[in-house]
């Protein structure tokens, strides 16, 4: 076959109006004015705004672009979109023309009432604004639909309150700036005026066949198994992992990268994961909220290329029981615009002062926050994953590493530290190993946040979800360490005095966050209960972090989210809960009943058929069929038993209020009763024959691509 070669440097961002892109094509005057909007945040003129949407316009229809829509990522957790096509009314003469005025570009005003509002829209009007976030770039997207200039926006209701996931990330953005640079006052640096987080994602996925993929209602329905008994092999082989990559799936990665390079967006590292069918792909890291469209746009790229190759790309967060779910690791650290990374220890950490005191800032506010963190990374597919000695345990922890652990102990013992530990990597010899190589162990793999050299890698994300909502937390509970300490140290008489102080307050005061051991291990479940940490289970044990008054507090102080946002988004979550359990409980119900208990009364009557012509044959040793019978019957019955239980729980979740209440009832009656039904059937799943069991198998979806 021959291979088209891809020039990949003119193929990146070639979709996207980026910098480029407008300093070759705006008028130097908006150019300049628009990068200070972008970079200052300063007003954005109506003439200015005209200007760049005309040239946008013309750039995107040379792209083949129909239609523009304002692309924003409402509480649904995926992205919400209305086509306008670019033309004006006929004229006199029958002809149109192609339009965008900067009025169109900057505002747009979808409909507000049909997407979740938590109760919003009860206290304020339906009427919704989408804005233009200038921050991260308009691109032209195309698939079917042909070519769409899609437009990045926050969404907003009447009255101002965020109805997406991009407000409230841009808000935190801009508290942690604000709260960074002052810290930086502090060690004398006059010059920054900006700090960025920045964040990379490593995403996790499943691809399976599509064909089989539409045999299962529980994946269609819900995008995880409902049922299935484990195949004889699973992933205890570890020969998935880094394995070779097949012909099939790499043709599809291909593909990807292309599409995602197009709208540039860094794919950068793929590879197969730990279960078999399941995948990785990361980007490059950039600031947090262009890290948060373009994970966005790449899921979407993941699935559409997916249904391309005649693959159906899962990115539930456990598809499969019994193997692996999917993750999507959050990196972050802190930049200056000069171009420095505050989570960058040095060599010596012990003298890095500003280091120490950004560290333990952070340590304080994860211990202070935990619950918080916790919340963000909650989701309903997430519950199967935490904790399941497969991704971090549902208790936060902080993994530092030795050599920071030790820097600061002697911080805490004396005030002062003397020395830093060698890295461990240099301790073998091997010098030309660069430092950052010597974090990747088995041992923190376990940790859900993890100092890995220069960036803190956030790893209970949920594969499916957006990392908006943990990078908001992380951002605003950083922001609010930090103030607290520049309010304190902004007075100080004496600064190192106060400085040395406070690392070692900090540090010994929250060093129960600290965990380097291993975290699925049952005995830090024990531990982590004496350190009196929070662990909180489930979603539903977890959303009431979001309202608590501390939160509120802080969030309100800097204006990244309002009492009424916090209790709206509560609700929807806790709707977003129970709507997605009633959903499996009825699939459940509907697959037992329509296709495995008629499949298993086939397989029975096979069964009896054929012990009656057995024995018709003269011969009366049938003892193997009727067991087998006896003991299909048996699991036939539990199964059937456990189906009309859950059918009752089903008929009674309407008459739990919305909201908590309901997601309690769904989180206690309808999971438990769930597992009660998924056991026998997959028990007679491992009995029925192959060829009468209704859907494809464990084996078939994930070993069979
Ligand atoms: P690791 O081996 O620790 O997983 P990698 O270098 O493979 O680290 O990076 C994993 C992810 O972390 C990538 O998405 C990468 O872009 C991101 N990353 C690397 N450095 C930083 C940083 N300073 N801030 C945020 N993310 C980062
Ligand atoms: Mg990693």
């Amino acid at each position: 076959m021959e291979e088209k070669q891809i020039d990949v440097m003119s193929l990146f961002g070639c979709d996207v109006f980026n910098d480029a892109v407008m300093q070759e094509r705006l008028p130097r005057k908006v150019y300049h004015e628009l990068k200070r909007t972008i970079e200052e945040g300063s007003d954005l003129s109506q003439e200015v705004a005209d200007v760049v949407a005309h040239e946008m316009k013309e750039w995107a229809i040379e792209k083949g672009a129909t239609h523009f829509s304002h692309w924003f990522q409402p509480l649904t957790g995926v992205t919400a979109e209305k086509h306008d096509a670019f033309i004006t009314a006929p004229r006199d003469n029958g002809k149109i023309l192609m339009s965008f005025s900067g009025k169109e570009l900057i505002k747009g005003e979808p409909d507000a009432s049909s997407f979740p509002s938590g109760g919003l829209r009860a206290t304020f009007e339906a009427r919704g604004y989408t804005a233009w976030d200038c921050t991260s770039p308009a691109f032209v997207r195309h698939d079917a639909a042909g070519g769409i200039l899609c437009i990045p926006t926050a969404f907003c209701s009447y009255t101002g309150e965020a109805l997406d996931q991009k407000t409230p990330l841009l808000r935190s953005m801009q508290a942690i700036s604000t709260q960074a640079v002052r810290l930086l006052r502090l060690f004398g640096n006059q010059t920054v005026r900006k700090v960025t987080p920045n964040v990379g994602a490593e995403q996790e996925y499943f691809l399976i066949d599509k064909e089989k993929w539409m045999q299962r209602k529980d994946l269609i329905y819900t995008g995880r198994t409902l049922f299935g008994a484990m195949p004889p092999k699973g992933q205890e082989m570890d020969d998935h992992y880094l394995g070779t990559i097949r012909q099939r799936i790499s043709a599809y990665m291909k593909e990807v990268n292309e599409e995602c390079w197009r709208l540039g967006i860094t794919a950068k590292t793929q590879h197969n994961e730990v279960a078999p069918a399941q995948h990785e792909l990361a980007v490059i890291y950039e600031a947090a909220n262009l890290a948060a469209d373009h994970n966005q746009m790449m899921m979407r790229i993941l699935k559409k290329v997916a249904s391309r190759h005649g693959l159906r790309c899962l990115l539930h967060e456990k598809p499969f029981a019994g193997v692996n779910g999917s993750g999507k690791h959050n990196n972050w650290s802190l930049a200056t615009d000069t171009g420095v990374n505050l989570l960058d220890p040095g060599k010596t950490p012990h003298e890095n002062l500003q280091f120490l005191l950004i560290l333990t800032c952070i340590l304080k506010a994860v211990d202070e926050h935990a619950d918080l963190l916790r919340e963000s990374a909650s989701d309903v597919g997430n519950d199967h994953r935490l904790g399941g000695s497969e991704a971090p345990p549902a208790v936060i922890s902080v993994f530092l590493g030795e050599q920071l652990e030790d820097v600061l102990e002697q911080m805490i013992e004396t005030g002062t530290a003397t020395h830093s530990k060698k890295r461990e990597r240099l301790d073998t010899g091997v010098k030309t190993l660069p430092d950052f190589m010597k974090d990747v162990t088995d041992r923190n793999r376990t940790s859900p946040f993890a100092f890995t050299g220069n960036k803190f890698e956030f790893r209970m994300v949920g594969s499916r979800d957006s990392i908006s909502s943990c990078n908001v937390v992380l951002n605003t509970i950083v922001a609010e360490a930090f103030r607290e300490a520049c309010d304190e140290l902004e007075k100080a008489e004496d600064f190192d005095l106060a400085l040395h102080d406070m690392i070692k307050r900090y540090a010994a005061r929250h060093q129960r966050i600290v965990f380097n051991g291993n975290g699925y291990a049952p005995e830090w479940a024990e531990e982590a209960e004496r350190r009196g940490l929070v662990s909180l289970p489930s979603m539903v044990d977890a959303i009431p972090a979001l309202t608590t008054e501390k939160s509120v507090a802080m969030f309100e102080s800097f204006g990244v989210f309002n009492r009424t946002e916090l209790v709206s988004r509560s609700e929807i979550r806790y709707d977003l809960y129970a709507k997605a359990i009633n959903i499996e409980a009825k699939t459940m119900i509907d697959m037992t009943a329509k296709q495995i208990i008629p499949a298993v009364i086939r397989y029975t009557t096979v069964l009896a058929d054929s012990i009656n012509a057995v024995k018709a044959a003269g011969v009366m040793e049938v003892g193997v069929q009727q067991d087998l019978l006896k003991k299909t019957s048996r699991y036939l019955k539990q199964a059937n038993a456990a189906c009309t239980r859950l059918g009752k729980l089903v008929s009674q979740y309407s008459e739990y209020p919305a909201g908590r209440e309901r997601a309690l009832f769904c989180r206690r009656r309808m999971v438990p009763a769930m597992e009660e039904l998924r056991a026998p059937v997959d028990a007679l799943e491992m009995i029925v024959d192959k060829e009468m069991w209704p859907m494809p198998s464990y084996g078939d979806l994930i070993f069979e691509v």
